[in-house]
């Protein structure tokens, strides 16, 4: 295992942020896990006559982003069939190879991880593996290329992972509303340490590349409301890490945070049930996700503001907003 000084000042860094005096973890009160609940309970509670019988509401972070985003677009997507794609695969597929690399013994070779991650969910998972047996070769190759990509540059930036921080990857937690009728989940893709009692020390961790964007930081806070309702201590910190850029975008865990995180998902909620079961007609937002999105084609809106994107780009006047 590598000793401290044989590490990088990137390795170097994310340790420096992953550690904690015992006066930088903050106690909880151990009724929190209660009080978070009854207040989620309070506002969605009588949803439960509202979503028919047969149906159950299930609310990730992707869903929560998309109808707080496009509302239109957030329809369109629902009434689609999911499949997997190598944008949606390169993630996951690189998750799993990184906490291959937690437990392998001998050299941690990023092609190796990746070639033995590919072979064994090939295999093992449905439908994840039915997809990637029907990749063409040319495919495969590229799939393969852009997760041993994000595996090289995870095993270049962190310390090596130890055994006794307690590495999980995409870790679950899933909490039911309005008798089970409403179901928020979510996996974080890495979570290390964990809490004393009421006394926080854990950190959840998403890996990304490319800029930053405020949904990180949303999709993080809700992961801790969901840690903090499932474990009763919330998370020490929350952090997005973007591996392209070797850098940590860190948000301590208070109160406010989780409480703010509650408005934020009940008011999701209540959009995602009156678009949904009661016939709410739908706004658009057009923006840069209107190039991913399944109504495109029939949609006016969507197709105007790419256009007039382009045409910004082709006359030099667009500028990239915020942090790349
Ligand atoms: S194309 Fe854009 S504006 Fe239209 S529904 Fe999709 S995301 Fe919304």
């Amino acid at each position: 295992m590598a000793q401290p000084e044989s590490l990088n000042p990137a390795q170097l860094e994310v340790l420096e942020l992953l550690g904690a005096t015992p006066e930088e973890r903050p106690s909880f009160d151990p009724n929190l896990r209660v009080e978070l609940k009854t207040d989620l309970e309070i506002a969605l509670n009588y949803l439960a006559e509202v979503i028919p019988e047969d149906d159950i509401l299930f609310v990730g972070k992707r869903q929560l982003a998309q109808v707080m985003g496009c509302e239109a677009k957030y329809l369109a997507e629902l009434e689609g069939d999911f499949e997997w794609s190598i944008p949606l695969a390169r993630g996951t597929l690189a998750h799993k190879a990184i906490e291959l690399s937690v437990h392998w013994r001998g050299d941690k070779n990023p092609i190796e991880l990746t070639e033995q991650t590919l072979a064994k969910v090939e295999f093992d998972e449905a439908p994840l593996g039915r997809w990637l047996q029907s990749l063409t070769e040319a495919d495969r190759a590229e799939l393969q290329g852009e997760v041993s990509g994000r595996v090289t540059a995870f095993l270049e930036c962190w310390p090596p992972l130890k055994r006794e921080w307690r590495p999980a990857m995409e870790s679950p937690a899933r909490v039911e509303i309005a008798q089970g009728k409403i179901v928020l989940a979510g996996k974080v893709d890495l979570a290390l340490g964990r809490a004393s009692g009421n006394v926080a020390g854990k950190v959840l961790v998403d890996l990304k590349t490319g800029r930053f964007s405020p949904i990180h930081r949303d999709d993080l806070r809700y992961y801790a409301l969901l840690e903090a309702i499932r474990i009763g201590t919330p998370p020490r910190l929350v952090a997005t890490y973007y591996l392209d850029q070797a850098r940590f975008t860190p948000e301590p865990v208070s109160i406010a945070m989780l409480h703010s995180t509650i408005a934020r998902v009940v008011d999701a909620i209540h959009r995602m049930v009156e678009l949904r079961y009661q016939d709410h007609p739908p706004t658009k937002k057009p923006g840069p996700t209107c190039n991913w999105c399944p109504a495109l084609d029939t949609c006016a809106e969507g197709q105007a503001h790419l256009a007039n994107d382009a045409e910004l780009h082709e006359s030099g006047v667009a500028i990239t907003v915020g942090e790349e």
